[in-house]
């Protein structure tokens, strides 16, 4: 297309003041095409004790030993494709070239979306080096023991735009199995996906701790035309690569305390049998266990890479508690049953007891899997909706991560360009990160672990719906006490006034500027963004009479302005009602007909208008970090006596390293 040519010409021109930007920033230490990447720090590491620094060792080489997993899972020929492209990138000696160029960036693209599929938007990524270019470079580099693929199969999925085009397809009415490229599924429609789980789910009807079926598994059509599922554990499917992380954890389990030891030891024996009851066993275990001070998240957890919310990816995060800002968290804690009795709900899909609710704010020591390089900045687990009912949950807030994303984004610009009004701009300053956290803070630890099903609801009912509609949920909780009264009583923020910052900014994002995220002409598709275009547009059409959400024209260009911050409130308030009635009463038709009616199409004009003024800021709308380095430190007996804490800076060093130390899976699984 004309403008990626554009791009390339004036990339030469452009790259002397992007690097000067970057410089003048030491958050980042690349960018690229849509993406920045920045470091993080973890602070605090010295004060851990040896065994709690070896914890996080072990547990950071187990979150680096499933990387090849979550590729495979993404697209079947994902490891087969970064392999030969980082065997050409080593082996290429004339990089002066325009192709080069645009061939590391696409290498760049592919690490950090761990495939060939955008890890936002899902779509291919089109190349922009030559065929001609890649062909010469195949015949001059690889011979039989490099050649992972044939030339043209390679060629034909990395250029032909009508292969594999999306990873993960939930556009209304096409079958998503076969439309989605990525590996969950195999010769199968979404029928038959349906039916199959169906059928187990009739089976199981009456079990009130249902296992979550197909959740660590492929399904798939063999030869013979029989159904089967290849199960992701030791002897099963990625074998070599759960071998090497149970390798770590039985390591891991040496230097943990009982309790952890007895955690760690439920996992290995569940990637050893892959028995998913003993996947819920080790989940209660982890939930109950709030007192280690070293934390970790290792498995096949989330459901967002398959459309139909079933299969889970690998991701893996090592934590350690950050404890001076684990007051904030306890605090909300403390008053999780007086959010719950107070919440603008049914009363019949209110908790009558809330069980197990637990937050803290942690500091992220390694980040591996789907949280790699792009990361949550809040995590609340486990998902079994029983498990969570019986046990609670377990919520954090990454503090780390949110500290490194907004000194990344100091003084680029964005708030000038798209807030309107100086007392938006001033709210924001003062109270933005603080209401930013505690945003994230109510919608994991108590947002998401809110209200009840109705009886005789199972919890699968909204399909492909299901995500969008929980994230809302969470967030509407949050927006909904964000500006309580009682957040100021309890002394979590100053005034009212300061959760103005976090409404207004939430609107404005949710209507405006998140679409600085989304190719020109393409639908909304990830959960996360539908569900705040769907509560900023509800609230939106729904404050007309009262002009509560005013779209404000100056000099050409549209503001997005909260007139009536109360009446706001308000309308969040009722429309969580809703989004928790349509949960509780698994109202698939309410459900779909708000996800297509708010969150998914965009206005054309607004969008093209966004996209222009943010790409005139050159701010990459995603980002992601490198790890930090631990290395073990010896006595001359060879005695552990530390571990050693570095910051790397090279985004290229870091995943070429990866490549060759934690590569252990074969080309096709
Ligand atoms: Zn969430």
């Amino acid at each position: 297309m004309m403008n990626r040519f554009l791009a390339l010409i004036v990339m030469a021109m452009l790259s002397l003041s992007i690097e000067a930007k970057a410089q003048s920033n030491e958050w980042i230490v690349d960018r690229f095409d849509d993406i920045k990447v920045l470091r993080y720090e973890v602070p605090g590491f010295e004060d851990l004790t040896l065994k709690e620094k070896l914890l996080v060792y072990y547990l950071g080489e187990a979150a680096k030993s499933g990387r090849d997993i979550l590729y495979d899972q993404n697209f079947k020929y994902n490891i087969a494709i970064r392999r030969t492209l980082e065997t050409l990138y080593k082996s290429i000696a004339e990089r002066e070239t325009k192709d080069f160029y645009a061939f590391e960036k696409y290498l760049k693209k592919v690490w950090f979306a761990n495939g060939i599929h955008h890890h936002y938007s899902n779509d291919k990524f089109q190349p922009e080096f030559t065929e001609g270019w890649l062909r010469e470079q195949l015949k001059k580099h690889l011979d039989n023991s490099t050649r992972l693929m044939p030339d043209n199969l390679l060629c034909a999925i990395l250029f032909d735009p009508e292969l594999y085009p999306s990873r993960l397809d939930q556009t209304a009415g096409v079958d998503v199995i076969l439309s989605s490229a990525n590996n969950y599924y195999e010769n199968l429609t979404q029928a038959e996906v349906e039916a199959y789980y169906a059928a187990l789910a009739t089976v199981h009807a009456d079990d009130p701790t249902p296992i979550s079926y197909g959740l660590n598994s492929k399904l798939m059509r063999s030869d013979n035309g029989t159904i089967t599922e290849l199960v992701w554990r030791v002897g099963g499917m990625y074998s070599p690569a759960i071998e090497q992380i149970v390798y770590w954890l039985e390591k891991a389990a040496t230097v943990a305390n009982f309790m952890q030891r007895r955690i760690i030891n439920t996992l290995i024996d569940y990637y050893r049998t892959g028995d998913l009851r003993t996947f819920d066993l080790y989940n209660i275990l982890w939930v109950s266990d709030n007192s280690s001070k070293v934390d970790f998240v290792n498995g096949f957890i989330e459901t967002y890479g398959d459309p139909l919310g079933r299969k889970a990816s690998w991701e893996s995060i090592v934590n350690f508690r950050d404890e001076r800002a684990c007051r904030r968290t306890e605090l909300l804690t403390e008053y999780a049953q007086w959010f719950e009795d107070n919440a603008p709900i049914d009363p019949a899909y209110r908790k009558a007891k809330v069980k197990g609710v637990s937050a803290k704010v942690i500091t992220a020591a390694m980040l591996g899997g789907d949280c790699y390089p792009a990361t949550p900045i809040g995590i609340n687990l486990p998902n079994a909706d029983w498990i969570r009912k019986e046990h609670g949950s377990k919520s954090v807030t990454i503090d780390n991560i949110t500290y490194a994303y907004d000194k990344a984004a100091e003084g680029n610009g964005f708030m000038e360009e798209f807030v309107l009004r100086e007392e938006d701009r001033e709210r924001m300053r003062l109270y933005g990160k603080l209401t930013d956290d505690l945003h994230t803070d109510l919608h994991e630890c108590l947002g998401h672990g809110s209200g009840q099903l109705a009886e005789g609801t199972k919890g699968d009912e909204l399909r492909t719906y299901y995500s969008t509609l929980e994230e809302a949920r969470a967030d509407l909780f949050a927006l909904y006490y964000l500006g309580d009264q009682k957040m100021v009583k309890i002394g979590l923020i100053p005034n009212q006034e300061a959760a103005w910052a976090n409404y207004a900014k939430y609107i404005m994002n949710g209507m405006m500027t998140q679409l600085a995220r989304i190719e020109e002409g393409k639908d909304v598709q990830e959960s996360h963004m539908r569900n705040r275009k769907l509560i900023a547009e509800w609230c939106y059409e729904h404050g007309k009479q009262d002009n509560v959400i005013e779209i404000v024209e100056r000099m050409g260009k549209k503001y997005v302005v909260v007139n009536d911050f109360q009446k706001l409130r308000n309308l969040f308030g009722e429309l969580l009602r809703e989004v928790q009635r349509i949960k509780s009463e698994g109202d698939y038709a309410a459900g779909s007909a708000l996800v297509e009616r708010y969150a998914v199409k965009i206005n054309p004009e607004l969008h093209r208008e966004v996209l222009e003024r943010y790409n005139a800021l050159h701010i990459e709308p995603y980002s992601g970090f490198v790890n930090p380095e631990y290395s073990l430190v010896e006595d001359e007996e060879g005695k552990i006596i530390d571990v050693k804490l570095s910051y790397p800076r090279s985004y290229i060093q870091q995943m070429l390293g990866y490549g060759e130390d934690y590569s252990f899976l074969p080309n096709e699984n």
